[in-house]
């Protein structure tokens, strides 16, 4: 089993209510369970500014899956919540990013993990310090140290 995070974001819709069914759909994927799962917090958009607000979410799983497998399925939840791509960045109805797969450092066409700007985003370190005060991003040190420099990020716990 390899501990894995999966960072959630949603600004479409009724975010509250697509985390939440997230959160059940990826603790019943298939070689997995979900161990531990963060507060909601509130950020504001960092491009695109001219867009809602999103609420954002960290899981902690266990996993049998392979990656790009994990990454498959986290796919699939995605588009069974109706997730459009009409440009980068653009508001979504849900987005899940594989931030961490244990310690391994993977770079194919598909998936690079660490997700390559986890290390730079409030709303990813956050919920993730939450669910283990000592967690490390392979290749770019402890989370609580690279959290001040996301200072000016407006985040806030909602729950
Ligand atoms: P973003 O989350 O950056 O706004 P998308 O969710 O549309 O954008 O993802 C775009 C592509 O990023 C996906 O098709 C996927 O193959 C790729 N990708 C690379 N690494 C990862 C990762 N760690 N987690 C999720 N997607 C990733
Ligand atoms: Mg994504």
């Amino acid at each position: 089993m390899t501990l894995a995070y999966v960072g959630l974001g949603a600004n479409l819709g009724d975010p509250r209510r697509q985390l939440r069914a997230a959160l059940d759909e990826i603790n019943d994927l298939p070689k997995t369970r979900m161990t531990a799962s963060s507060s909601l917090y509130r950020s504001a958009p960092l491009d695109h500014v001219d867009q809602p607000d999103f609420l954002n979410a960290v899981a902690q799983i266990d996993t049998d899956l392979a990656p790009e497998a994990l990454l498959d399925q986290l796919q699939e939840i995605e588009n069974r919540h109706g997730r459009a791509r009409p440009f980068p960045g653009a508001p979504r109805t849900l987005d899940l990013d594989l931030l961490l797969y244990g310690d391994a450092t993977i770079a194919s066409a598909r998936l690079t993990a660490p997700h390559p700007r986890m290390h730079e985003r409030a709303f990813v370190l956050r919920p993730l310090l939450e669910l283990d005060p000592k967690i490390s991003i392979p290749g770019k040190g402890k989370a609580n140290a690279l959290l001040p420099a996301c200072g000016s990020q407006k985040i806030e716990r909602i729950d």
